[in-house]
């Protein structure tokens, strides 16, 4: 196939001038040479790692995912490991955190526990997680990225999405080449590799950087996007996770291609305000920008319930869980907040919160319990909420949180529990092996999917 000329970039040095006369020429991702001909291999180095497409300088949004990340730290810094099976995980959680390619060929994945892996790959060398060093790396990348343009939105310690629009003429060569060039120096200054998906939008630029990893490099245009679509599963779609998906399939709904057919007002219908987001997903319509690292202002978790509650004592268990979900990801997240927020939803969909400072900022799910349970108590005035949430704002570091409470011996006491009961949790890989009073026996009235964290 050939386009009209839509760009050309004034390349540096003796390159020659990148016309997209010849896009399905391509260029190689090892020497970057462009390609004269549309031969399989490099015509400058012989690589086989060429990339073509029609719309191959005409995408700017792209996904970069570093590949097996732990592992891939762990062998760099071990190269006798290079050509071993090598498994991040173990330690009190037990399970998988990471498995680089050689184990997973063996059938190891992450999230796996511990036994299972090694019975799968018994020859496996298992390191403990280092994250300190996990984390300066991810900061090297980070900067590395940042370098390429303003717009980085960073998902997690190894992955981020870049709109790179309007920075050809700083780089002085289209996105792709940008890319594939920055996928060189990872490799070549830090010692790790990442996978690339290039696309027009943050979904369909995830969806391509998993195509082909590891040191994958997928394009996915907006002339091919709707049949590329069709015939993947829904689970493909963001959100859609495993109740989405049963529910669906329920249906008879499981590609993609089959929600192209639906109507948005019926998918509305059906899903609520999800239908809406599978009508365009579906169609590869995603304008969700990206949004440069901005700082988390609050951690809050909520939930719908089955049928609208009116009693405080229904309201109760379900309050401390959620409490308890929040202080998990203060506690994982190293932070603490100084503001309690209580979200509640009535049956006419009229939503309120209600708020509470604390002296001291928290991160224990009991401080965040009773603070919610005495703001909840001056609402439970014969209301029917069909949703509660709760939340901490004013987020701070977690270093002058919960100081030892010389009036309230018995919150002190509390507070040493639930320490207690984090440890026991994390032994057993985040399990709520041990309940409280306030959970324990009582059927926690919550629908399964609708759970948000935010
Ligand atoms: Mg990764």
């Amino acid at each position: 196939m050939t386009c009209a000329i839509v760009t050309t970039f004034p390349l540096c040095s003796s390159a020659m001038p990148i016309s997209s006369n010849y896009p399905e020429r391509g260029f190689c991702r090892d020497c970057l040479a462009l390609q004269k001909a549309a031969c399989k291999r490099c015509d400058a180095c012989g690589s086989p790692r060429v990339v073509r497409h029609a719309e191959l300088y005409e995408l700017n949004l792209a996904h970069i995912d570093c590949d097996a990340f732990y592992a891939a730290v762990e062998k760099r810094d071990r190269p006798e490991l290079r050509h071993r099976p090598v498994i991040i995980g173990g330690g009190k959680r037990g399970v998988v955190s990471t498995a680089c390619y050689i184990a997973r060929i063996r059938g190891v994945r992450s999230a796996m526990p511990m036994f299972k892996a090694l019975e799968a790959c018994p020859e496996a060398v298992v390191i403990k997680p280092d994250m300190e060093k996990y984390a300066a790396v991810g900061r090297q990348v980070r900067a590395m990225m940042q370098s390429l343009t303003p717009l980085v939105e960073p998902l997690s310690i190894d992955e981020a999405f870049l709109d790179l629009s309007g920075t050809a003429k700083l780089h002085g060569k289209p996105a792709a080449m940008v890319l594939a060039d920055f996928s060189r120096k990872i490799e070549a200054e830090i010692g790790i590799s990442a996978s690339i998906g290039l696309s027009y939008c943050k979904f369909l630029a995830k969806v391509a950087s998993d195509l082909a990893k590891p040191r994958g490099f997928s394009v996915i245009g907006k002339q091919e996007a709707l049949e590329f679509l069709a015939s993947k599963p829904v689970t493909v779609i963001w959100g859609v996770g495993k109740a989405l998906s049963a529910t669906l399939e329920q249906n008879g709904i499981r590609t993609i291609g089959q929600l192209q057919t639906i109507e948005r007002t019926e998918l509305m219908r059906r899903y609520g305000v999800m239908g809406d987001r599978l009508y365009h997903l579906s169609r590869g319509q995603d304008d969700r920008r990206v949004e440069p690292e901005h700082d988390v202002k609050s951690i809050s978790s909520e939930t719908t319930f089955d049928s609208d509650l009116a009693a405080f004592d229904d309201l109760i268990p379900i309050l401390r869980a959620l409490s308890e979900k929040v202080s998990r990801r203060l506690k994982a997240a190293d932070i603490a907040g100084h503001t309690v927020v209580l979200k509640l939803k009535g049956s006419d969909f009229k939503s309120k919160t209600r708020n509470r400072r604390l002296p001291d900022a928290t991160q224990l799910a009991d401080r965040i319990f009773t603070t919610g349970l005495e703001l909840l108590r001056k609402e439970t005035d014969g209301t029917r909420y069909r949703l509660i949430g709760i939340g901490v704002s004013d987020l701070g570091a977690p270093t002058t949180a919960d100081p030892p409470d010389l009036i309230d011996a018995q919150a002190r006491k509390r507070a040493l529990a639930e320490g207690a009961i984090d440890a026991l949790r994390e032994k057993f890989g985040g399990k709520p092996v041990v309940e409280t009073g306030y959970t324990f026996g009582r059927k926690v009235r919550t629908r399964p999917a609708p759970d948000q964290d935010n």
